[in-house]
C-alpha cells in the first residue's frame, strides 16, 4: 500500500480525463501509475516507494519519453523531475538485450554537484531492484582509480558530474560510443558557462541516434536556445512558467545593516527545525558556521572548499536531523532533496537570480510547506531587483 501521496496537493487538477489537462496540450496526459503499462518490476518498486499518483510532470513527461521523444520539462523544485526522467529511462532500458559492453553506458544521466549524482542515483537504484540493471557513479573527489574498475564491466546508466567523466574518457576507461541516452539533470545551469565546455566535449561522443532529456525549474531564454543544439525534435513539457516558485513556500525579507545579519539570523533560528543557510562565499560560509557553532548552534558547513568527506558527512548529519543548521553555498542550491528542511535562509542574495528559486526550493518540497527568508543590505539592492524580475 502506498502513503498518502504528498503531493496530491499538486497533483493533476481535473485529472479524471486527459481532456482536462490544463496548460490545453493535446498530448497524452496520466493520472495513475498503472496506466502507464510499465514493467511489471517497475510497478512492484513503484508501489514499495510509496509512490501511487504521477505528479504534473511525470504524468505529461513519462508518456512522450516512453514513446522515444526528446523532451524539455521544466517544473517547479520538489515535483518530482528525477523520477519524471527516471522511469521511462528504466523502461527503456529494461527493453534492451544485452548486457552493457565493457566500458560503456548505456544512458548517461549528468548533473552539476557530486551531491545531486549521488542523490539521483540513491533514487533511482530502489525503481531497479529485482533487475539485472546497474547504476554507477562517477563524481569528482573520489577515486578515480576505483571508478576506472567499476567501469570496467560497462554499466546500465552511468550519473556523473560532467568534470570527472572527461576524466573517465580522456584515460579510457569509458566509452560512450554505446550510450543512446542522455539526461542532463538541472539543464540550464548544465548549458551555462561552468559546463557548457565539459557538454560540447562530452554529447558529440555519445551513439546516435540517441534520446536527450532535460530537466530544470529554470530555463531563461538563451539557456532553451543553447539546449536545442542538444535536442531533436523534441517536446516542451511546462508545468508552471520556468523560475516560479514552489507553491507552499513562503517567502519574506528582512533590510538589515550589513554588521547586523549575524544577529539577525539568531533571532530567526528556529531550535527545532532543519534550516539552510546560504551564503554568498566559501570563507563567508565557513565563518558563519563557526560563530554558530561558538554560541550553541548545531551547524555544519557544505562548501567548495571541505574535502568529499566532510561534505558527504556535513549533508548525512543534516539529513538525520543531528545539526539543524546547514550553512551552505551554492554549491547546496540545486536538486538536494531533504524533506525536513523547513526553512531557508538567505543569509546573502545570490548573484545569479535563478538560484533564488534553486535555493528556496530546497524546502517546501512534495507538496509540504516551507519558509524562505532573506536578509538583504544596501549593498544588495541590485541583485533583489534582478531576483524580482527573474520571478
Ligand atoms: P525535483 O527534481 O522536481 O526538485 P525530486 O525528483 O527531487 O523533485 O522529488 C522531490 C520529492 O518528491 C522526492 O522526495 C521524491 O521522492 C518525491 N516524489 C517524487 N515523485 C513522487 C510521486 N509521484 N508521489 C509522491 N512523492 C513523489
Ligand atoms: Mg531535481
Amino acid at each position: 500500500m502506498g502513503r498518502p501521496n504528498p503531493m496530491s496537493g499538486l497533483a493533476l487538477p481535473g485529472c479524471e480525463r486527459p481532456s482536462e489537462d490544463p496548460s490545453g496540450s493535446k498530448d497524452i496526459y496520466v493520472f495513475d501509475f498503472d496506466m502507464l503499462d510499465l514493467s511489471p518490476s517497475l510497478q512492484k518498486a513503484l508501489k514499495q516507494g510509496g509512490f501511487s499518483e504521477p505528479t504534473p510532470i511525470q504524468g505529461k513527461a513519462i508518456p512522450l519519453a516512453l514513446e522515444g521523444h526528446d523532451i524539455l520539462g521544466l517544473a517547479q523544485t520538489g515535483t518530482g523531475k528525477t523520477l519524471a526522467f527516471g522511469l521511462p529511462l528504466i523502461e527503456a532500458l529494461l527493453a534492451q538485450p544485452g548486457k552493457p559492453h565493457p566500458k560503456s553506458a548505456k544512458a548517461l544521466i549528468l548533473a552539476p554537484t557530486r551531491e545531486l549524482v549521488g542523490q539521483i542515483a540513491d533514487s533511482l537504484r530502489p525503481l531497479m531492484d529485482g533487475t539485472k540493471l546497474r547504476i554507477t557513479t562517477v563524481v569528482g573527489g573520489q577515486s578515480i582509480g576505483r571508478q576506472m574498475r567499476a567501469l570496467a564491466n560497462g554499466t546500465d546508466i552511468l550519473v556523473a558530474t560532467p568534470g570527472r567523466l572527461i576524466d573517465l574518457m580522456e584515460r579510457r576507461a569509458v566509452d560512450l560510443g554505446h550510450t543512446r541516452n542522455l539526461v542532463l539533470d538541472e539543464a540550464d545551469q548544465m548549458l551555462d558557462l561552468g559546463f557548457i565546455h565539459a557538454l560540447r566535449k562530452i554529447a558529440p561522443a555519445l551513439g546516435t541516434p540517441r534520446q536527450t532529456m532535460l530537466f530544470s525549474a529554470t530555463m531563461p531564454k538563451q539557456m532553451e536556445e543553447l539546449s536545442r543544439g542538444y535536442l531533436t525534435d523534441p517536446r516542451r513539457i511546462q508545468v508552471a512558467p520556468p523560475g516560479k516558485a514552489a507553491d507552499k513556500v513562503t517567502q519574506s525579507l528582512h533590510f538589515v545593516e550589513k554588521a547586523d545579519k549575524p544577529r539577525k539570523l539568531r533571532d530567526i533560528l528556529q531550535p527545532d527545525d532543519l534550516t539552510l543557510v546560504f551564503a554568498r562565499t566559501k570563507h563567508g560560509a565557513e565563518k558563519l558556521m563557526k560563530g554558530l557553532v561558538a554560541d550553541g548552534y548545531k551547524a555544519a558547513s557544505i562548501h567548495g572548499n571541505k574535502s568529499q568527506g566532510q561534505r558527504d558527512r556535513a549533508l548525512k548529519a543534516f539529513r538525520a536531523g543531528e545539526v539543524n543548521v546547514l550553512v551552505a553555498t551554492d554549491v547546496a542550491a540545486r536538486g538536494i532533496d531533504i524533506p525536513g528542511v523547513g526553512y531557508v535562509i538567505n543569509y546573502d542574495l545570490p548573484d545569479v537570480a535563478e538560484n533564488y528559486v534553486h535555493r528556496i526550493g530546497r524546502t517546501a518540497r512534495a507538496g509540504r510547506e516551507g519558509e524562505a527568508i532573506a536578509l538583504v543590505c544596501a549593498e544588495e539592492m541590485d541583485l533583489l531587483k534582478q531576483i524580482e524580475k527573474t520571478m
